[in-house]
């Protein structure tokens, strides 16, 4: 660039994950402007300080709506029907100011940790009516300025089974629903759920995220019927299941023609490490499966997947700091990754992410929201394996956030 350019903001000597060397990033109106090395340039300028920076983490699946409930019931709960149950007994009182607290206090966290879009699943069901959909809808108005927050709507409980569902689905994907999740295993006719769900999808014109399996039986599963309808409804890279524990459970032949079908089909998978490890070969008594499916290695048969949260603070699973990096760092561990696959690590909770979602104005390029995170780091593979600090983040050009590094105080002397 020879004339000199004012941009409003300028990050000097950053580490990008597709620059080899440190470049300028040049922010104006709340998008990125320009990026090469030593632009020259006027405006507000930030030193990189030869770091990384990310578009910001992409979570797929999240519940805000039933965040931090613990303290509020029994935390011993061993299976997924007794967690779903301890939830559904608690929900009927939940009000929206109550979802909107614990859900602004989860929001806040993933904020700090780097965290820039978000899709969260609402539950709608009679019991708690569209008190949570409102909650959600408030939190997206007020938090926009740091994150843009999807809304997912879904029936946890059933829905062919639980008359009044589908009339309040009907009413949340009128005012506000932004994608359309399921839960077959919840329902007493997995197949008609499934097909109903898909006909709401293509009526309103959403995407499908569904919650599928929760348990290691690879001997039957729900999976051809959603890549069946996500065919016959010409839905490719619309649809994506979440958790798909089942896959875990294969033996490298059948897991490859599985991940064949789902690529085929343009099925997308979302892991949910926390999940998924704490409910999960419960019943054994020793060498404990994992119940993790290996996304990192789907991926590399053409399946797009996402590693995301899922819960928070609650009998579905008593940990959470809504930190995507942690997470990522966490499923490697588990998933067995090796080094030079640590940047697919990465992958799955920022680009790949990103393209579940079908946001098409993600990531560090010119045009794009400035939305920019920046780690104390100063490569996608040191990000996993060091988990490093998200020092500052900003959303469209603005900073929301900075976080001070530590300092020492050696003694004197
Ligand atoms: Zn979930």
């Amino acid at each position: 660039m020879s004339a000199r350019t004012a941009f409003d903001l300028i990050f000097r000597n950053a580490v990008t994950r597709s620059s080899a060397r440190p470049v300028d990033i040049g922010i104006a109106g709340g998008r990125i402007a320009a990026i090469a090395p030593h632009l020259a340039c006027e405006g507000t300028e930030i030193d990189g300080g030869g770091k990384l920076v990310l578009a910001g983490f992409v979570d797929t699946h999240i519940h805000l709506d039933k965040a931090c409930l613990l303290g509020r019931c029994g935390h011993d709960h061993g299976s997924v029907s007794e967690a779903i149950s301890a939830v559904a007994a608690m929900k009927r009182d939940f009000t929206v100011e109550d979802i909107y607290a614990r859900g602004a206090k989860v929001i806040e966290r993933a904020i700090v940790h780097g965290t820039t879009r978000m899709r969260t699943h609402v539950e709608i069901d009679p019991r708690i009516g569209l008190r949570g959909f409102e909650a959600i809808k408030a939190l997206k108005r007020d938090y926009a300025w740091a994150i843009d927050l999807s809304p997912c709507v879904f029936p946890q409980e059933g829905l062919t089974n639980d008359p009044g569902t589908e009339e309040l689905l009907i009413a949340a994907l009128r005012d506000g629903g932004e994608a359309i999740g399921g839960c077959p295993y919840a329902d007493t006719d997995p197949n008609a759920h499934i097909q109903k769900i898909f006909d709401l999808a293509q009526q309103f014109d959403v995407d499908v995220d569904l919650h599928l399996d929760f348990d290691l039986d690879p001997s039957w599963w729900h999976m051809e019927e959603v890549c069946r309808q996500t065919e016959r409804r010409n839905y490719h890279g619309r649809v994506a299941i979440g958790h798909a524990t089942k896959l875990s459970a294969l033996p490298p032949e059948r897991l490859r023609a599985a991940s064949e079908r789902l690529a085929q089909a343009g099925v997308a998978v979302t892991v949910l490490p926390a999940t998924d490890l704490y409910l999960m070969g419960r019943d054994a008594t020793h060498n404990s499966p994992r119940g993790l499916t290996v996304a990192h290695r789907l991926v590399e048969n053409g399946v797009l997947c996402s590693v995301a949260t899922n819960n928070v603070l609650n009998p579905f699973t008593p940990f959470g700091d809504a930190s995507l990096l942690r997470m990522a760092n966490f499923y490697a561990n588990i998933a067995h990754a090796g080094v030079s696959e640590f940047d697919a690590c990465l992958d799955l909770v920022t680009d790949l992410p990103a393209r579940l979602m079908n946001l098409r104005d993600y990531g560090i390029a010119v045009g794009n929201p400035a939305d920019i995170v920046v780690l104390d780091t100063d490569s996608g593979r040191n990000a996993i394996a060091e988990l490093p600090e998200v020092l500052m983040g900003f959303k469209r050009g603005r900073q929301v956030f900075e976080r001070r590094q530590p300092t020492l105080f050696p003694p004197r002397g």
